[in-house]
């Protein structure tokens, strides 16, 4: 078919699709009428209300997609048992009883085991490194394609970057140290724990405290200085350990209904798209300048003993991380593919980030007094 009775004949389908039968006047309001079409959303989340950076970000979220289409997605925020429990985000957005949600993948290993891999892996990608490989390098290709099934759509909403090691009650010197050691560890850190001879205990954030003080668990891991500041642990455990092994890199997501991103025009999607990505870099920001201020308040004013994990503990956590991250991913095919594109992207990664970042980092620790 010739280009110009091709654009002809497609015109004629487009004006029949568009619902007009005959007249000129009536084609042109059609697609006026697409554009100012407006659509309400519900939004529900993981997260307590006003939690810094992972309630207000999803808040935040929610505003700028209004800013960006000019009021066209208007999303109304539900923070975690306002409208669904937390861990009923993931089943509301699958079944389209609300449009979108804010939580993190490795809450639905349980609907399938290869979630985990796109939120953090122990002695696995940082900030950094995961974005590269959601962006740049296959990751959000199979994480779409690993909640396809579920009629969910997810983008990258938010990173906290690496994580503290945790608050402990006593020094951890050796691997003897976590025989017994019972510590509040959720996720695939905590099946570390548990082959390190740990306890793992889980509870809810508003008792973690609590336990801690009293002495009903040894440890606890949260966020980094920024929130465990506001959850006062340094009253009730002497040694703050670092790295955070266990979430080097934390990734937060948004999720919508693919049913209702489908419909959406596709600028409308482009703006959800890109306010998710923008979102995940003032969330990364936000972490970045909290973090690092919030330390410094723990060190000098709280008398915190910031304590480096011992080399050979690290040594043989990465070890046994290795060997979960293995059984995790035998337990399902689509967890073994995304597990192997990971490790493929971590080794292709990893030697630059040594020579780039971290001998950087190095330098500049001898500045600060704190030699790594
Ligand atoms: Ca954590």
């Amino acid at each position: 078919m010739e280009r110009r009775e091709f654009l002809k004949k497609a015109g004629k389908v487009a004006a029949v699709a568009a619902g007009v039968g005959a007249g000129c006047a009536k084609a042109k309001e059609a697609p006026k009428q697409a554009v100012t079409k407006t659509y309400e959303w519900k939004m529900v989340t993981t997260w307590p209300p006003n939690m810094p950076v992972l309630q207000t970000g999803a808040e935040r979220f929610a505003k700028r997609v209004e800013e960006v289409t000019s009021g066209r997605i208007k999303i109304k925020v539900f923070a975690a048992g306002e409208l669904v429990p937390a861990m009923g985000m993931f089943d509301a957005v699958s079944e389209g009883s609300v449009e979108c949600g804010s939580g993190a993948a490795y809450y639905w290993g349980g609907k399938t085991p290869a979630a985990q891999w796109f939120t953090t892996v122990p002695f696995g990608l940082n900030a950094q490194g995961i974005n590269a490989w959601f962006y740049s390098g296959g990751g959000l290709e199979l994480w779409e394609e690993t909640y396809a099934p579920f009629n969910l759509v997810p983008r990258p909403q938010g990173n906290t970057g690496v994580q503290m090691g945790g608050w402990f009650r006593k020094e951890m010197n050796s691997m003897e140290d976590f025989k017994g050691l019972k510590m509040r560890i959720p996720g695939l850190g905590g099946k570390v724990i548990a082959k390190a001879g740990g306890t793992v205990v889980l509870l809810p954030g508003g008792e973690i405290f609590t336990s801690l003080e009293r002495g009903v668990i040894d440890a606890t891991e949260w966020v980094g200085p920024m929130h465990d500041l506001r959850m006062g642990f340094y009253k009730a455990a002497k040694y703050y350990y670092y790295p955070g092994w266990h979430e080097p890199g934390t990734c937060l997501e948004v999720v919508f209904n693919k049913t209702a991103y489908d419909a959406l025009p596709r600028d409308l999607q482009v703006a959800l798209d890109a306010v998710a990505a923008e979102t995940n870099m003032w969330s990364l920001s936000e972490f970045e300048a909290g973090n690092g201020a919030a330390l410094q308040e723990l060190i000098t004013q709280h008398n915190v003993n910031l304590v480096r994990f011992p080399e050979s503990l690290l040594d043989s956590l990465r070890k046994m991380a290795k060997e979960t991250m293995e059984e995790e991913a035998s337990k399902d095919p689509v967890a073994r593919k995304v597990h192997d594109a990971f490790k493929k992207f971590q080794e292709q990664v990893g030697i630059w980030g040594s020579v780039s970042e971290n001998a950087y980092y190095n330098v500049i620790a001898d500045k600060f007094n704190l030699k790594m």
